[in-house]
């Protein structure tokens, strides 16, 4: 019996030895210790011993239970070990890999400018005014002085819906829908916003795009208002050297109409590419509002006058960026739009 206990132990060892993973030392455990087990089938046979043998027997049985259950707890506890620094290699983080990087957006140029301008006009006391893009005939023409059949029309090919109904071609009929809600009283707006025409797409034209106007309504406005608020929009956006002109025009909404011009602020006045020689470049159109229009939306044309003023948005940001296309602002080329 005892050689049979020696053998148990030598080879309870040996296979606690190889055990390589916590499932398999547990299995050695049931295997030698557990209730039917060869320990127990030893012990259970210690009945047949004489009363000397048995003590020693005893004894030694015990020595053997205790050194398997040592060295099996002490294995166990090593393959804790290498098991939870497999565990943490597999998990290990390259922190010398390249980051995802996040792309902030902005706003787009064209946004930018009617910010600037909003910023600037509600600085001097005017409000944002919108309106809806598809429009009616009676707003977008006939309240601006653009009877049926008026042949000015003809500037502005546009997209019909109905006989009644058309896009928008111009920011203008916000002013009329404003003028006929202001009831008679003075009027201080800008109105940005999406405006189409029927326009040959190319580079300087575009089917589809952004205008800002200003209406400005109250007893004894002049011309001299209207030239002082350009000037003051113009050097905002173009810089404190920037001169302006007026030069004698036509739209069927204002009487008298001007372009206006400002002095090229890439030659300064003495002719380059940007201004075609002559030192000034076409920016804007306005002009004191039509009478007739005034008195179109309820107002009294003895008491009060007014002036307007429309502005191409992308004609403005073309010009201070040096932005030869305008397709360039709808494209969404990122290497085009990221510059600004
Ligand atoms: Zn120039």
């Amino acid at each position: 019996m005892k050689e049979q206990l020696e053998q148990l132990q030598v080879e309870a060892l040996e296979e606690i030895k190889v055990a390589s993973t916590q499932k398999a030392l547990n299995d050695v455990r049931i295997k030698y210790l557990g209730k039917k087990g060869p320990m127990t089938e030893v012990l259970r046979g210690m009945g047949k011993l004489s009363a000397e043998e048995r003590p020693v027997v005893g004894e030694l049985a015990n020595k053997v239970r205790a050194s398997i259950q040592e060295t099996l707890e002490a294995r166990i506890e090593e393959v804790k070990a290498i098991e939870l620094e497999a565990k943490l290699a597999a998990e290990t983080i390259d922190v010398t890999l390249p980051g995802r990087t996040t792309f902030p957006g902005n706003s787009h140029l064209l946004q930018q400018i009617i910010d600037e301008m909003e910023d600037l006009f509600v600085g001097l006391g005017y409000t944002i005014a919108e309106g809806p893009e598809v429009e009616t005939d009676l707003y977008n023409f006939e309240m601006l002085n653009l009877p049926k059949d008026h042949p000015a029309r003809d500037m502005q090919d546009s997209f019909y819906i109905t006989d009644e109904t058309l896009l928008r071609t111009h920011t203008s009929p916000v002013q009329a829908r404003t003028m006929l809600e202001a009831n008679g009283q003075p009027i201080r707006i800008i109105c940005p916003g999406k405006v189409y025409r029927r326009d040959e797409d190319d580079a300087t034209h575009s089917h589809q795009f952004m205008q800002i106007e200003g209406l400005v309504v109250d007893e004894s406005i002049s011309m001299a208002d209207l030239k002082g608020t350009l000037e003051v929009f113009v050097k905002q956006l173009f810089g404190e050297s920037r001169e302006i002109r007026l030069r004698p025009s036509f739209f069927p909404f204002t009487e008298p109409s001007v372009e206006v011009d400002i002095s090229c602020f890439k030659c300064g006045g003495k002719g380059c590419n940007v201004c075609k020689g002559t030192g000034w470049i076409e920016i804007l159109g306005g002009g004191m509002v039509h009478p007739h229009v005034l008195e179109m939306a309820g107002y009294d044309s003895t008491k009060m006058s007014g002036f307007a003023f429309g502005i191409g948005v992308e004609r403005m940001a073309m010009l201070k960026h040096g932005v030869d296309d305008i397709r360039h602002f709808y494209t969404n080329d990122l290497r085009f739009i990221e510059q600004f």
